[in-house]
């Protein structure tokens, strides 16, 4: 795919009132079966991943960024974490609420989910209003991490999430 980031673009579909009136909702999944589209993408967050130095660990904020984030985990030869809705995961946890651009969410990691001073990279597919982000980045702070940065494929700069994340770095491949 020659011409990323404007032909990923085109194979990102827009649904209008979805999951309720008012959001459109930015549907990867024809972008993550065409193999064109799924190379190039990989390829250009494997990139953005780098320039944010050496990291530690990716972490992948469900459901989307689940998809992501393992590519570029294996790519980097590093570790990968999840970030998971709450009530999924099994051991001993730390929690985080947070407001969505539709509804209320909590997101929650494994209490020894990182080592001390890690390097974490958090990767999602859409920033929104930040809050998710956001919510991922205190929990790896808590876990005594650093947020080295997030990584996100499309950012949507009208609901200016990027404000919420403070200090910490965004990099966004596409914008709407
Ligand atoms: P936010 O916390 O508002 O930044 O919302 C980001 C989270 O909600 C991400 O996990 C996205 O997958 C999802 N999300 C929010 N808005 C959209 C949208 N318009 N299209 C697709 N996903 C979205």
């Amino acid at each position: 795919m020659s011409d990323f980031p404007d032909a990923a673009a085109r194979l990102i579909r827009a649904i209008d009132d979805w999951p309720e009136a008012g959001v459109t909702f930015r549907d990867i999944t024809p972008l993550l079966s065409d193999p064109q589209g799924l190379a190039a993408t990989v390829s250009a967050l494997v990139d953005a991943a780098r320039a944010f130095g050496p990291l530690d660990v990716v972490a992948g904020v469900e459901a989307r960024g689940f998809l992501l984030a393992p590519l570029i985990a294996e790519a980097l030869g590093i570790g990968l974490v999840p970030v998971r809705k709450a009530g999924k995961l099994p051991a001993r946890t730390l929690s985080e609420s947070y407001s969505l651009e539709y509804g209320d969410a909590v997101v929650e990691i494994h209490a020894d989910a990182v080592p001390e001073g890690a390097r974490v990279l958090v990767v999602d597919d859409v920033l929104a209003t930040g809050g998710t982000l956001a919510a991922a980045g205190r929990l790896f702070e808590r876990a005594g991490a650093v947020v080295a940065g997030n990584l996100v494929l499309i950012e949507l700069p009208a609901l200016e999430g990027r404000a919420v994340l403070g200090d910490v770095p965004l990099t966004a491949l596409l914008e709407y």
